[in-house]
């Protein structure tokens, strides 16, 4: 394999070794770029990167932000601003007000039943371990079982195992096909009374596998568990329905959602949420406080210990507002016409191989690229103004099942459309160029 350096050293296309091959025709423009037309919407996308157009094909790590987001919360700051649910002064009282309609935004977002349903955390990551330190620990003892899958997330493992360590209990792990799919026959085979807790991903950031998290939680209740969704990669691309899907938590992050960074939300059965001890302390989540004895108050405040992110919730509500008035659906439509085009798009590539084939997918392709690296690819890639991620994402263990060190991911979102696929394309026939592995197409 020839290292990047290598290649850039030449700085020229190695085609002394490989025939080039007449530049890949653009994919056929359909009028998917047409559907939703919204990139003008964000200001980021229309500054070049290294002199060229961005293509931003990261949205799994994080998405780009509206100009409705970014205003809201640069209006807070100037026009609102004051800490919640502690001064008598009016700005306060409207803090908290913004504050507590932002809660009942996501709760109609995700069809919760209550808006005390809704706890703020930092994001996905904090509202997974939130559940595993405060549910877990009061709940769990020694041979209980906590059921996961291979395609998880580090932060809806790492805090398994943590928990684990704490409570004797162990943790099992599902298997998935070299699709990408849950092995559902394995499910149904580790899922025992012993189960206590199943927490899934909605959708892999790794291999875009849809998981059917309704029917699932429905085997899992059967046996008694209760059962933690992992929405960071769903809840910006599907119509999520927490009373449709039944689980029990349903954690996700604003910042995938066209949000701010610093806000995400743990949703959470009111009965559980009620029967579970506090995990951080501080001001705002208590009752009373006394050196004898402090007495805590009700959830959410309860699990939201000082002052919180006031302004990404605010924008998390310009996010939330912004995506419904588009249509999730009409968004989730857009996005898998673009991934049906992405996919045969790339897979008309020589040397290319796609890791995660799953028939329900959401949109995100991971790809190696032959005999190149995917830290190379993406070093190439971004030279040419696409952006992607290469590496494990998080999400080490699946790799391993693989085989492999880790894959180039793209992934969309309702701005892309096919000027970025083109763009894709020709930055790795160019990655190809420089490492001279280029092939004719079959
Ligand atoms: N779960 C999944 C499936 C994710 O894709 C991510 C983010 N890559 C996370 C959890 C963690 O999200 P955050 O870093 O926003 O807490």
């Amino acid at each position: 394999m020839n290292t990047l350096s290598d290649a850039l050293r030449q700085n020229v296309p190695n085609s002394a070794q490989t025939p080039a091959r007449a530049p890949a025709p653009a994919p056929a423009l359909t009028p998917i770029s047409a559907t939703l037309n919204v990139a003008a919407d964000f200001p980021i996308l229309a500054r070049p990167v290294h002199g060229r157009r961005l293509a931003y094909l990261d949205n799994g790590a994080t998405t780009q932000k509206p100009e409705a987001v970014i205003d809201a919360e640069a209006r807070f700051y100037r026009e609102s601003n004051a800490n919640i649910h502690r001064g008598v002064h009016w700005l306060s009282q409207h803090a908290t007000d913004l504050y507590e309609a932002a809660r009942g935004t996501v709760q109609r977002f995700i069809n919760a039943p209550r808006a005390d349903e809704i706890v703020f955390t930092r994001g996905t990551t904090e509202a997974i371990n939130l559940v595993a330190y405060s549910w877990g620990r009061a709940e769990l003892r020694p041979g209980d079982e906590i059921l996961i899958t291979t395609m998880e997330h580090h932060s809806n493992i790492v805090p398994w195992q943590l928990l684990c360590d704490h409570t004797g209990a162990v943790l099992k792990v599902v298997p998935i096909s070299d699709a990408g799919e849950l092995d559902l026959a394995a499910f149904d085979a580790l899922l025992t009374l012993r189960t206590r807790l199943v927490a899934i991903t909605h959708i892999s950031n790794a291999l875009g596998t849809i998981i059917p998290v309704a029917a699932l939680t429905a085997s899992a209740h059967a046996v008694g568990a209760i059962v933690l969704v992992d929405g960071a990669q769903a809840v910006a691309h599907q119509k999520v329905d927490v009373q449709a899907l039944g689980c029990d938590f349903y954690a996700f992050s604003g910042h995938k959602l066209y949000g701010p960074t610093g806000i995400g939300v743990l949703w959470g059965r009111a009965e559980l949420l009620a029967a579970m001890p506090p995990w951080q302390g501080g001001g705002d989540m208590i009752r009373t406080v006394s050196f004898e004895r402090t007495t805590y108050a009700d959830a959410p405040q309860r699990f939201e210990a000082g002052t919180p992110n006031i302004a990404g919730t605010i924008g998390l509500a310009a996010a939330i507002d912004y995506v419904s008035a588009i249509g999730i659906e009409r968004i989730a439509a857009h996005e898998h016409a673009l991934l049906v085009h992405a996919t045969a798009a790339l897979a008309a590539i020589p040397g290319i191989r796609l890791i995660g084939t799953a028939a329900h997918k959401a949109g995100i392709l991971s790809f190696m690229v032959e005999s190149i690296h995917p830290h190379d690819l993406g070093t190439i890639l971004d030279a040419e103004g696409v952006a992607i991620r290469a590496g494990h994402h998080c999400a080490m263990p699946l790799m391993t099942r693989f085989g492999i060190p880790g894959t180039a991911r793209a992934s969309l979102a309702m701005y892309n459309d096919e000027t970025d696929i083109a763009a894709l394309v020709a930055a790795i026939y160019k990655a190809q160029d420089l490492f001279g592995t280029r092939r004719p197409a079959a």
